[in-house]
């Protein structure tokens, strides 16, 4: 899947549950759609997992990190939820840290897993910072987009790390 497929994809979710507002509620997105959003017991280098069972799915997330941090966890994992339930014999998707877990699956030369992985972190990108909201707050002023502030004033706007704001404003070439 491509980066618009996903963005797409992530749009239309948060228009079917009218939460198009910043910042992005991830947790009521993943509750309306049934899913149960529960802090977890996870060890220091966990962000979160998702557990699918017959008729339900639970998100757990390390309450430890950042609430930036755990947003993002969130929304990952409902990437996991809507890109890859059905595509994958995998019933439960466990995360550790989302960096060193990129160099792991590289040297496990695991393409596949690495895929699913970077699929549902672009989903999160995309569910925590939609297009129009992006194009939306950035038309609202002079925003010099190179300059650390206004990455910054943005990435609060929209609850999310500032290097997650950086990385999407490049990918929607802004
Ligand atoms: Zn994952």
């Amino acid at each position: 899947m491509n980066y618009s497929e996903i963005n797409r994809i992530a749009q239309d979710l948060i228009r079917e549950h009218s939460l198009l507002a910043t910042p992005i509620k991830v947790e009521d997105i993943a509750r309306s759609m049934g899913i149960k959003v529960i802090p977890y017991p996870l060890e220091q280098n966990m962000s979160g997992l998702l557990v699918l069972e017959k008729n339900s799915a639970v998100i757990g997330y390390n309450q430890n990190e950042a609430r930036v941090r755990r947003r993002f966890t969130v929304a990952h994992e409902i990437g996991h939820y809507v890109l890859h339930r059905d595509k994958s014999d995998r019933q439960v998707f466990v995360d550790k840290n989302f960096k060193a877990m990129f160099r792991s699956f590289e040297s496990a030369n695991e393409p596949t897993v690495a895929k699913l992985e970077t699929e549902a972190n672009v989903f999160a990108a995309c569910l925590l910072m939609p297009e129009t909201l992006v194009r939306e707050e950035v038309g609202k002023t002079e925003l010099d987009l190179g300059g650390e502030d206004s990455i910054r004033d943005l990435a609060k706007i929209f609850d999310v790390s500032s290097t997650a704001m950086h990385y999407r404003l490049l990918n929607l070439n802004l």
